[in-house]
């Protein structure tokens, strides 16, 4: 059954927070669809203060369409290192030149062709369509299916189709009593700042009055999640080998997790030292020093890595032909590669260890 609400005052009081409150993001004093595209691509997964260096040095390099559809990808996953969920900086690559080349270097304005391109989904297309264009099309993320539910006492499971269909369906309701691009942001702010996961500060919130949640004191419980499956787990070691010019022993990974990025020596399972030192000697290096450092687990979007370090000095530059993929950079050729944040530890723990 239908609970009665009063859209129009909820979306004139959370227009009116958020027009007083709202937090001062380079992405806010535009319209520009493509910056943004650009800011909740990077905002999916990242947190906001986190990306905001991220986002002004991307704009800085790229800052059109077609400065990005010209780059090489290799400079755009350099400028995304750090960031992970790397498949975001291809998609926006490949959208880019979707763009220049079917769009004329403009943003489509229907739902559907915005909806067409690689990396955009529901959230983004409503996102860009109602901050950009001013269309009422709700873009329904996790922060405001949390403010929804609480709202309306859905306890649908947060995932399930029930609860995005639910939440997109009072997102629309309240749309013709506000500014598409205010509403769409104001729904974000708050399920950011104040309706958050764990603490919601239901005293200062703008919708206190006319929150179910609230008044059941059902907040904390709201929206219900699946308990999720056990993400498999895979071991590795992995190598910071320099020579004695100090260059670094690299590979472009070919493999599609973490495509036409980076990596140290990788290898599978746990290695002791001896293991270590027999990898290397079949890559056809002389191992001098293979000192172990503190290893580091990394989570991906279904699997973790439970990896164990060593640095390794070794003498030699010229590897065996089988293990030509890898190659000697120099520290500042290394520094223009894109290193992801997977093993972005390596080189701080090796630092440690010395
Ligand atoms: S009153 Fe509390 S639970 Fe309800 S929307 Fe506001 S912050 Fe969230």
């Amino acid at each position: 059954m239908k609970k009665l609400i009063d859209t129009k005052r909820m979306a004139e009081d959370l227009s009116d927070w958020y027009l007083a409150s709202k937090r001062n993001l380079p992405w806010r004093k535009t319209r520009d669809p493509y910056q943004i595209w650009v800011s909740e691509i990077m905002a999916q997964q990242t947190r906001i203060s986190a990306l905001i260096p991220y986002y002004q040095r991307f704009m800085k390099k790229f800052p059109t369409v077609q400065d990005l559809a010209q780059a090489d990808i290799e400079n755009v996953l350099t400028l995304w290192a750090g960031l992970g969920y790397y498949s975001r900086a291809h998609n926006l690559h490949k959208a880019a030149q979707t763009l220049v080349n079917d769009y004329g270097g403009y943003f489509p304005r229907e739902l559907k062709n915005i909806r067409s391109l690689p990396g955009i989904g529901e959230y983004t297309a409503g996102a860009i369509a109602s901050i950009s264009f001013g269309q009422r099309e709700p873009a329904v993320d996790g922060n405001v299916k949390r403010v929804y539910a609480r709202l309306m006492l859905d306890d649908s499971e947060v995932a399930s189709g029930d609860m995005k269909r639910n939440a997109t369906e009072f997102v629309a309701r309240l749309m013709p009593h506000a500014q598409p691009a205010v509403l769409t942001q104001a729904l974000m702010e708050l399920g950011a700042l104040i309706c958050t996961p764990k603490s919601p500060d239901c005293n200062i919130c703008p919708l206190g009055e006319n929150c179910q949640a609230k008044v059941a004191g059902k907040q904390l419980e709201l929206p219900k999640k699946k308990v999720s499956a056990k993400k498999r787990e895979q071991k590795k070691t992995v190598l910071l080998v320099k020579n004695d010019s100090g260059d670094i022993l690299l590979k472009k990974r070919s493999e599609k997790l973490l495509h036409g990025m980076y990596q140290y020596v990788l290898l599978d399972g746990h290695l002791e030292d001896g293991g270590c030192r027999g990898e290397l000697v079949n890559m056809g290096l002389e191992p001098l020093e293979v000192n172990g450092i503190k290893g580091y687990s990394h989570v991906f979007t279904h699997l973790v890595w439970d990896m164990r370090g060593y640095r390794c000095r070794v003498k030699g530059n010229s590897l065996d032909e089988a293990r030509m993929d890898y190659r000697f950079y120099s520290e500042e050729e290394k520094d223009r590669l894109a290193i992801p944040t997977a093993f972005i530890w390596v080189e701080k723990e090796s630092k440690e260890h010395k």
